[in-house]
């Protein structure tokens, strides 16, 4: 056994064996891979080895696509078969609603390069006449997909890994990590088989590993358990079935070649040929959540028992789809843990708080995203970040307000979602409401309709009693679009009111601060009293996170940053910060204050009459003028009683205020607020028309535009970024030029629907770059949406077309900030 190692991998299914066999091929020589059992013996033995395309997630898309084709190449590698059966993957319709639903996925898939047909009933009939098709509005195929033998892959991988130079340990346990400061100390201990149990044996090991990555599986709370971090991996029970052989499919195969991997994502299942039979796995209702604190000891390469009556509906309705299969017998069942998170996407990257450990936990779809999830991780611990982007993956966009409780009514809330339609304007249910401000009664008496981000109650728009929003969800404009339409509207001719509470914020000061600051952000500092927009980079020179920095005094910041990415942005602040106070610098201090300040949004030409009524001043006239508070600047007030920090700013790009105040006086600035507001015809306003107003402007937002793929110079910020001076990740911003560029595109879309930011851009038949930002301009009149194009696509007048609904449509780029170029209205002066 060795005693130093570069990187140890703890967890020997598809995941981690992926991840070391990526690691050797990045070139890290001395890696291994450690197993408390032997490969394959967590959920990998039992998965189904089904490997879908199908996701609505950029990053995941990807990750997929690399698996699929990486697997395609391993028997070549190794010489060993991985059972990869490329038999297709169709994906049926029963409503146009699904078919919609599939357009849109289809369009994210595009930009990814993925390949896909549409198919009518009567093609799908016609082609494989056991499925019954004349209550299907049609399907989409994926071609090159299918299924593999998991166990098989893993071998293979893991064969590739050994032959790359990584050392595979079996039957060696993880007990204990220590960091030194340098590298990691793991404990180990042998484990031995006894009476058909594992247990561990007294002998023991101390390994010294540069890089640790975690890829434990249903073993993710342990894991958790002895890294004194959250990890909100817990597994859910998952079902699948096997039929006995199928006379009528026997029959056609005498003549035909498989089926592909049928799925009824109405009707909530998979069905895939095994041995003249079929598989069914359903993704049921009421599927429970187990091993919320950990496996137990006696858990081995176990099942649960079959639960046959939780998943009756799915049965008849493959009955229904497939009347051959009424007859067959059931001849096997699976009921394993299948590990899930609360948004269903896995968690891989840096662990929160520790140096040099990495997570790749909480797989779902473990055997389709492995591939991917190793090349990606081993880009990113290899070379410092990987070409996509891994934010959405992070592991720390759950924050430390998560609990074992809310992972798990969230967990079983994803598995069952997995076939549910998945609206882009869906707020999914459970686990709600949690993270409230003060004011949320009182936005709730008033129609909010919430949204749910980093675990905050935000509303999304404002509805008349009564109003179900569930049932105005669409993929074209939903029920609620007139009230967000009236409320883009208001900030744009009369003043509106956003709640931003949610917004993460943290305080940095000590004598260090400015210096520290200038380094870690690339736009000049403000002066005292003043705001900027700026970025922290990555060392590969992209954006990690957006920052609008007010300088309260020579050394106090108020660092204002997005509120889904408290937590990620927090940990990158405070690794970054510990480096610097461990050198010669002066001494930094960095707070989060984000649940001690809420944050109320005023803006439109009339905001200055509603903070009038309420502003306590020598001089109450002129405090808001542009010569006492300009744009950009940040100033203490009193309105009422409360004392606000007015930050003059406006996400919305018309005249207007962020005052952030003490979280304890909300309601009570609330209610000035609403009562001032009354005769100037302040309204409320929600996030989507918020979305939509700060495309106007160009206002590019993290998570969409702003990301771990693009530097700021692609995202088109050259004005944030000073090249005068020296700041973390400039030269690598450099050296990568500008691959694409980020545009803003008016859009003649259909009359009833607007992009939503996923959708696939087009010149001519060739495809120049994607959406990233999409909705409606009510001062266009028209869909407009944010995203990045080739660079020769990206001047103004650019013709473009984008998908939607499978047809093409026109797009002009448009100069950035397309209303009001001149930022005029948002500087407007008191008059006279
Ligand atoms: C019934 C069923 C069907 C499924 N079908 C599919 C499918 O069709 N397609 C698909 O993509 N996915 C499917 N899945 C999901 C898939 O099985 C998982 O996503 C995948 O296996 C996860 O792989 P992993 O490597 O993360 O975890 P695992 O395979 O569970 O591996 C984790 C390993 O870590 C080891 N370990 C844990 N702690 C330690 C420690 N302290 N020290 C050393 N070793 C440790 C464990 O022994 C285990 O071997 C299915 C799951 C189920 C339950």
């Amino acid at each position: 056994m060795k005693s130093h190692v570069k990187a140890l991998v703890v967890g020997g299914g598809a995941v981690g064996t992926s991840i070391a066999y990526h690691l050797a091929r990045a070139g890290w020589d001395d890696v291994v891979l450690m197993e408390r059992d032997e490969l394959t013996s967590g959920s990998t033995w039992h998965a189904a080895g089904l490997l879908p395309y199908f996701n609505m997630s950029y990053a995941t898309t990807h990750i997929h696509d690399y698996s699929i084709k990486f697997y395609k190449t391993l028997e070549e590698e190794t010489g060993l078969n991985a059972g990869f059966s490329v038999v297709g993957n169709l994906r049926m319709a029963q409503s146009k609603e699904r078919m919609d639903e599939y357009m849109l996925y289809a369009s994210t898939a595009e930009t990814c390069g993925v390949p896909y047909e549409w198919m009518t009933p009567a093609q799908i009939k016609e082609r494989w006449p056991l499925v019954r098709t004349e209550d299907l509005e049609g399907a989409i195929y994926h071609p090159t997909d299918g299924y593999i033998n998991p166990a098989d892959v893993t071998i293979a991988m893991a064969k590739g890994a050994r032959q790359r130079g990584v050392v595979v340990e079996r039957r060696w346990q993880v007990d204990s990590y220590h960091w030194t400061g340098e590298a990691w100390e793991v404990t180990c201990t042998k484990m031995v088989e006894r009476g058909g149990n594992l247990v561990p044996s007294d002998e023991r090991v101390v390994i010294t590993a540069e890089h640790v990555v975690t890829a434990t599986g249903n073993h993710a709370q342990r894991t958790a358990k002895l890294l004194g971090i959250k990890i909100p991996a817990i597994p859910v029970e998952h079902q699948f079935i096997v039929t006995e052989p199928d006379a009528a499919l026997l029959e056609y195969r005498k003549t035909h070649g498989e089926h592909p991997v049928l799925r009824d994502a109405d009707a909530k299942w998979y069905v895939r040929e095994e041995r003249g039979g079929w598989i069914l796995g359903p993704y049921e209702r009421n599927a429970p959540a187990r091993f919320a604190y950990g496996v137990p000891d006696s858990f081995r390469a176990d099942l649960f028992p079959l639960d046959l009556e939780r998943i009756e509906e799915e049965y008849m309705s493959m009955i229904h789809r497939i009347p051959s299969s009424e007859t067959v017998g059931l001849k096997d069942d699976f009921n394993g843990p299948i590990c899930y998170t609360p948004d269903g996407n896995p968690l891989i990257g840096p662990a929160p708080g520790l140096r040099n450990m990495w997570l790749a936990e909480g797989f779902s779809f473990g055997i389709t995203a492995a591939g991917g999830a190793g090349k990606y991780l081993a880009d990113l611990m290899v070379e410092g970040e990987a070409e996509i982007d891994m934010a959405s993956l992070d592991p720390k966009r759950f924050g430390s307000w998560m609990t074992t409780d809310y992972a798990v009514a969230k967990n079983e809330e994803a598995y069952e979602h997995v076939y549910i339609l998945h609206h882009p304007d869906e707020e999914r249910p459970a686990a709600r409401p949690l993270r409230t401000s003060p004011a949320y009664d009182r936005q709730k008496a008033a129609g909010a309709q919430f949204g749910q981000v980093n675990g905050w109650e935000r509303p999304n728009y404002y509805a008349p009693e009564g109003f179900d929003d569930h049932a105005a969800r669409s993929f074209q404009r939903g029920g609620w679009w007139q009230y967000a339409e009236e409320e883009a509207r208001a900030i744009r001719e009369g003043v509106g009111l956003i709640d931003a509470t949610a917004f993460t914020k943290h305080s940095v000061y000590g004598p260090g601060a400015t210096a520290f600051l200038d380094w870690f952000t690339c736009n000049k500092l403000p002066r005292v009293g003043r705001i900027n927009l700026t970025y922290a980079l990555t060392s590969a020179g992209t954006t990690r996170t957006e920052y609008t920095i007010v300088r309260l005094a020579e050394n106090d910041y108020y660092l204002v940053s997005a509120g889904a990415w408290s937590d990620y942005d927090r940990d990158y602040l405070l690794k970054a910060l510990e480096d610097w106070n461990s050198g010669e610098n002066e001494w930094v201090g960095v707070q989060d204050v984000t649940t001690q300040w809420g944050v109320f949004a005023i803006a439109g030409p009339k905001t200055r009459e509603v903070l009038n009524e309420l502003i306590r001043d020598a001089e109450p006239e002129t405090a808001l003028s542009n010569k006492r508070f300009p744009w950009l600047s940040c100033r203490e007030i009193e309105l009422g009683m409360c004392p606000v920090r007015a930050v003059r700013v406006a996400y919305t790009g018309e005249l207007g205020w962020e005052l952030h105040h003490p979280i304890e006086m909300q309601n009570y600035l609330w209610d000035q607020l609403m009562q001032a507001g009354e005769k100037h015809g302040l309204k409320l306003v929600g996030a989507r028309a918020q979305n939509w107003l700060r495309q106007e402007k160009s206002y590019r937002a993290f998570g969409t535009e702003l990301g771990r793929d693009a530097t700021p110079l692609e995202a088109g910020l050259d004005r944030f970024v000073d090249l005068e001076k020296e700041f973390f990740g400039k030269e690598a911003m450099i050296k990568t030029g500008v691959r694409s560029t980020c545009v803003t595109l008016l859009i003649d879309g259909p009359q009833d629907a607007d992009p939503w930011g996923r959708e696939v851009l087009y010149a001519g038949d060739k495809r120049v770059g994607r959406l990233t930002s999409g909705g409606y301009s009510v001062a266009f009149g028209k869909s407009i949406g944010m995203g990045y194009v080739s660079p020769d696509c990206a001047a103004v007048g650019t013709k473009l077309k984008v998908k939607m609904f499978d047809k093409l449509w026109d797009a002009e780029v448009v100069e950035d900030s397309p209303y009001d170029p001149t930022n005029a209205t948002i500087r407007k002066n008191i008059v006279g």
